[in-house]
């Protein structure tokens, strides 16, 4: 089995792994000034696209796979129904914030990739493009998987198995339970993202959380919650439910939120966002109404979760020059995005302008992605497997780690054909 890195090599972004040179694993895009894009935009031709899952690192670019305008041609896309509807919810919005400038594909490409679309539950095998793949909950979103690639088509077994892990979550978090699948598995591809990040315990991280929000508010402040709008939007509202703290909801986190209330079967406890929803006040973004509302002592959860658009670039402005508010990041900030530098430096970027906060802000590390000791727990039953390191900052760190733990580990670079 030929194994090709067109993006995610040494990277978090624009994941995106090419199988025998025919089936496509993600095809996502690196989020930034400018967006980037995997290796093979507009030249990579597979049968079948599989889509761990809807984040725009994974499957940001999938629309440009539609060009063909017969149907035949074009390659099958195969997702969980959540991931499906997500991703083209997210693909129709990034054509609306592009506005027509520097999007590599149309509304008619979006709207290409229902016809393609094949849905598949978790534990499913089914044939994409002449592979025997499989589903796996990966806990790290609703609807993510791991993706189990076998050599042979659909009723045969083949001489290799991958395990593409996707981005994946060991922990349970308020609506999901964490990842136990471990599949026997030649090779490994494995996310990084935590690589050398312990976390502490989800519930301590809560209990903190929830601690510095009442304190705020206590002294009159204004807590902003930038978190992303699949996942960590849901979990922040499901945090702040259970804690009996009203909130405001804001950005494209609101419709995610109705989404997963309509697939139910892939929520660990669905009636726990049932609550989270009853819980949070829906901001429509009437004119106004959000600087309003930043000048009340509230809770805001908005997108976008780095600070790089959304109704966040209304909020942070309007609360940054009182210390008695609160910019509360929900999760990891990729390097070189204005929430990693506001958290480094005090000051970000915003709408193009530098803007020193002098609100507090802190991390609450409320990530779905295995920490440290996670990822090693999951390795460890991959001891005899070529381990693949992609998605993470200090790819090679962590191969050049696990070899010393005595694995078969490498970090292939981006363009880069590995042959398990
Ligand atoms: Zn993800």
């Amino acid at each position: 089995m030929e194994v090709r890195f067109l993006g995610g090599a040494g990277e978090v972004g624009r994941s995106a792994l090419l199988v025998d040179d025919r089936l496509l694993l993600d095809f996502g895009v690196k989020t930034g000034t400018p967006t980037t894009y995997p290796l093979g935009l507009r030249s990579v031709d597979p049968e079948a696209v599989v889509v761990s899952h809807a984040h725009l690192d994974h499957a940001g670019a999938l629309p440009t796979l539609m060009g063909a305008p017969d149907a035949e041609e074009r390659p099958e896309v195969h997702w969980t129904p959540p991931t499906d509807e997500l991703a083209r919810l997210l693909a129709r919005d990034t054509l609306r914030l592009a506005d027509g400038y520097d999007c590599p594909f149309t509304a008619e490409d979006v709207r290409r990739l229902m016809e393609q679309s094949v849905h598949h539950g978790y534990r499913e095998p089914f044939e994409a493009a002449g592979h025997r793949v499989e589903f796996l909950d990966a806990g790290h979103v609703p609807g993510s998987t791991h993706v189990l690639v076998d050599e042979g088509p659909a009723d045969t077994e083949g001489d290799t198995r991958l395990l593409y892990t996707a981005d994946f979550n060991t922990e349970d978090q308020r609506l999901l339970a964490g990842t136990t699948a471990r599949p026997d598995a030649d090779a490994v591809a494995v996310e990084s993202t935590y690589a050398f990040d312990e976390r502490p315990p989800r519930e301590e991280i809560e209990t903190a959380f929830v601690t510095r929000v009442r304190r705020t508010l206590r002294q009159g402040g204004t807590v902003i919650v930038p978190a992303f709008a699949v996942g960590r939007t849901q979990e922040m509202m499901a945090v702040c439910a259970r804690a009996g703290v009203d909130c405001y909801v804001d950005g494209m986190g609101t419709r995610v939120t109705d989404l997963f209330r309509r697939h139910r079967d892939f929520l660990r406890d669905p009636d726990a966002l049932d609550a989270a929803a009853s819980n949070a006040r829906t901001v429509d973004g009437r004119p106004g109404q959000r600087e309003r509302i930043a000048e009340q002592s509230t809770v805001v959860i908005t997108t976008s979760g780095m600070l790089q658009g959304g109704p966040a670039m209304t909020y942070v402005p309007a609360v940054r020059s009182n210390p008695a508010n609160l910019v509360a990041l929900s999760g990891y900030q990729v390097e070189d995005t204005p929430g990693r530098d506001l958290l480094e430096t005090g000051s970000a970027e915003i709408d193009g302008r530098r803007m020193p906060v002098a609100a507090q802000v802190e991390a609450f590390d409320f990530s779905a992605h295995a920490d440290r000791s996670g990822l090693l727990a999951f390795l460890d039953d991959y001891r005899e497997a070529t381990v693949l390191v992609n998605h993470g900052d200090r790819c090679e760190a962590f191969a050049a780690d696990r070899r010393e733990a005595g694995f078969d580990a490498r970090a292939p670079d981006r363009g880069e054909t590995v042959t398990v």
